[in-house]
């Protein structure tokens, strides 16, 4: 097992991977930016190192920096988190050029899923199901034009290199498509440096449902059931649950099986999510993020399972401690996203936050890295914590959530708690009746 590592990240999810290594007994080291270095995680690591200025591009994505850090507190192993360079192939790379161990896959594997139009090219032939479109990148406009007649408007042109729900354009008809096409292609450029762009049809009503996935470097991997992330604003995901209200239980095997295949077959190491659109009881194959998820505390609340741990102790070297056939799922669990925003217009809010108390009690789990006078620094993302609640099943776990809410103290900025609110109280959500469009509209309407 390592003797240190060092966590390439801030926020809730360097604190979260320290908390799992004080478990495991591995000593820590965090790396911080100069405004970060009041953060939670520098407090709780064994040992720090300021790695840069505030912008992320000179700190957190400073590669020579952070190996450098590493070098220098003497770490064995790295963990990236997610964002930032968590699924930089030229990352794992230099990480093991120097002799670290990248906890993640290998870098040619995150080469493989990271290039969206290659990665679906890559499970299609391994048997999952795809969304209709086009096979491989577009070049022309009238390439594009006769796949779109093809599988028929509206359909959604997306940057191959594109992440985080930027890099899509969705086109109704024939007349917008050369526009959506020719603007898709210089928007990815500018923004991921890649102009490669697909396509695909565009869904109507599906919803968002991903499969947490592991696997080790014995050959194991297993599934550990899906998440529906479906409440989400412009591609970007606020709220999770699982189990998905409407997945069917033999489905939730059927795609749970043909995942962790998929994972066997291309010998994926480590923690990874596939994620599918889900309309009229079709699977659709969007991507995979060969990383843990923001939202992996939704699985660990329904199965038991420590993922970050896992993560390392496969990273080690160690056969996966999960067995498909002791894994159970239980009750539900709901997470949301607590973003420094107005719940309104979702303008960001940085601010110093004056008071905090947060929610506790029975099946509630707070994960944030804030604390009463902590600054949120205006560089990164607006994400301060995320409140994750179990219940029983969904109807305790709503009534939970709202309690939890409700007992949160965060005084001085503008948080999304109040949102959740409103969406809890509406009958379609406590349904369970709702699709990846649906918050959109409901906004609209408040
Ligand atoms: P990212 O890597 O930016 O998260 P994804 O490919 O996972 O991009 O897509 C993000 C979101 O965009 C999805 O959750 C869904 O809301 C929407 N989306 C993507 N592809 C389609 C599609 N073919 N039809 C309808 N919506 C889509």
């Amino acid at each position: 097992m390592f003797k240190k590592l060092l966590i390439a990240n801030r926020g809730e999810i360097a604190l979260r991977i320290i908390r799992a290594c004080k478990e495991m007994g591995i000593q820590t080291v965090a790396v911080h930016s100069t405004v970060d270095a009041n953060a939670m995680a520098v407090r709780l690591a064994d040992e720090s190192v300021c790695i840069g200025p505030a912008p992320a591009k000179n700190s957190y994505l400073n590669i020579p920096s952070i190996i450098s850090a590493a070098t220098v507190t003497g770490a064995d192993a790295i963990h990236p988190g997610y964002g930032f360079l968590s699924e930089n192939s030229q990352f794992a790379r230099m990480v093991a050029e120097h002799g670290f161990k990248f906890i993640g896959p290998s870098p040619d594997i995150i080469d493989t899923m990271g290039d969206k139009a290659t990665a679906k090219k890559t499970v299609q032939e391994l048997g999952l199901p795809v969304v209709p479109g086009s096979k491989g990148l577009l070049h022309t406009v009238e390439e594009a034009m006769d796949v779109a007649k093809e599988i028929g408007f509206p359909v959604i042109i997306k940057a191959s290199s594109g992440g985080g729900g930027k890099g899509m354009k969705v086109v109704q008809d024939e007349s917008q498509l050369a526009e959506a096409f020719t603007t898709a292609r210089s928007e990815a450029k500018a923004n991921f440096g890649d102009d490669s762009v697909y396509m695909e049809k565009f869904l109507s009503t599906p919803r968002h449902i991903e499969i947490q996935v592991f696997g080790d470097s014995h050959g194991n991997a297993v599934h550990l059931g899906e998440r529906d992330c479906s409440i989400q604003r412009r591609h970007q995901k606020l709220l999770e649950e699982a189990p998905s209200p409407v997945l069917p239980r033999e489905l939730r095997n059927e795609i749970g099986e043909l995942a962790a295949e998929t994972v066997r077959s291309i010998g994926y190491e480590g923690a990874g999510t596939i994620e599918f659109l889900y309309e009229d009881e079709n699977f659709y194959f969007m991507e995979m993020n060969t990383r843990i998820q923001v939202e992996h505390p939704v699985t660990e609340m329904t199965t038991g399972y420590d993922l970050i741990s896992e993560q390392i102790r496969v990273a080690a070297g160690e056969p996966l401690s999960i067995e498909q056939k002791n894994t159970h799922f239980r009750g539900h669990a709901i997470e949301v996203r607590i973003n420094a925003e107005d719940p309104a217009t979702f303008i960001p809010c940085p601010g110093t936050i004056k008071q905090f108390h947060a929610p506790g009690g029975i099946g509630v789990r707070f994960d944030s890295a804030i604390y009463s006078g902590y600054k949120i620094p205006t560089y990164y993302d607006s994400m301060i914590g995320k409140l994750i609640v179990h219940g029983t099943d969904r109807e305790e776990c709503l009534r939970r959530l709202k309690r939890a809410i409700n007992e949160t103290v965060i005084e001085g900025i503008s948080t999304t708690l109040p949102l959740f609110l409103k969406i809890m109280d509406d009958p379609q959500f406590v349904s369970g009746d709702y699709n990846i469009h649906w918050l959109e509209k409901k906004l609209a309407d408040l």
